[in-house]
């Protein structure tokens, strides 16, 4: 079965409610079209959720709802956090986890991770997990090495059956925020040995899986990678938040 591609939009710590639903209600308008087959997901700051849940319901929107994180717990006494029952209830169904922001700021680690991962599979929300060496470890030449590692812990035991109960998006993080991107056979190297590594864990389904890019994606730049074989789309974070540029990858990807 080909895998539909992917392009989700990680708005991270921007746009405050108002704010947040006036980029969805324009992002509604630049695809009142559609989207040529290309599955579209926003991923606003919590605060949003509800408001943008809101734009797409109204406006019919053909794009779907993700959050940015994750507890693991149902519920309790676990000041700040948010549960997947609650991301459900706002209607997300996507959640990205593992993010380098978060693992570098906030100590995420790939145990984290792996908890955070199965909580979601479990209750029905994708995630979208993110993987991707430093500058540092791709220098000394071992970023597949880095990045399968990160996939095994935390991918490990996940009771995936479908592809579409898992997305894994390989982030560099020295092309993340910075106008550095990877090359579209840079970007192909890693997703293939992500693919590979999921294949040996959940067998033929990892055919099914989407791999996407991330770290600088935009408009000029979204056609060669998605034109690889083993990836399958973008986490997009700048270019996510100009309702124009992020509506023209979605073209540029179809
Ligand atoms: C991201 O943080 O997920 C990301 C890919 O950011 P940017 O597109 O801004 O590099």
């Amino acid at each position: 079965m080909p895998r539909t591609i992917l392009i989700a939009g990680n708005w991270k710590m921007n746009k405050n409610y108002g704010e947040g639903v006036d980029l969805a209600q324009q992002l509604a308008n630049e695809l009142a079209d559609g989207t040529n087959g290309v599955e579209v997901v926003v991923c606003p700051p919590f605060v949003d959720l509800k408001g943008v849940a809101g734009v797409i319901e109204f406006d019919d929107a053909p794009f779907g709802l993700g959050a940015q994180n994750v507890y693991w717990e149902k519920a309790g006494a676990y000041t700040g956090e948010t549960s997947r029952d609650m991301l459900d209830s706002v209607g997300c169904t996507y959640c990205i986890i593992g993010h380098s922001e978060r693992r570098d700021y906030f100590g995420e680690t790939d145990d984290d991770v792996n908890k955070k991962a199965k909580c979601l599979v479990e209750g029905n929300i994708t995630p979208i997990l993110c993987c991707g060496e430093s500058l540092e470890v791709r220098k000394a030449g071992k970023h597949v090495e880095h990045v399968v590692s990160q996939i095994k812990a935390d991918c490990a035991g996940l009771p995936i059956d479908r592809g579409d109960q898992l997305v894994i998006a390989y982030e560099p993080i020295w092309a993340i925020g910075t106008g550095e991107t990877a090359t579209a056979d840079d970007a192909e190297e890693v997703c293939k040995a992500i693919r590979d590594t999921l294949r040996d864990m959940f067998g033929a389904v990892a055919d099914e899986i989407r791999v996407l890019y991330g770290g600088s994606a935009k408009p000029g730049n979204i056609a060669g990678f998605v034109a690889e074989d083993d990836v399958d789309g973008a986490l997009v974070g700048g270019a996510s938040l100009v309702a124009g540029d992020f509506a023209e990858m979605v073209r540029k990807s179809a």
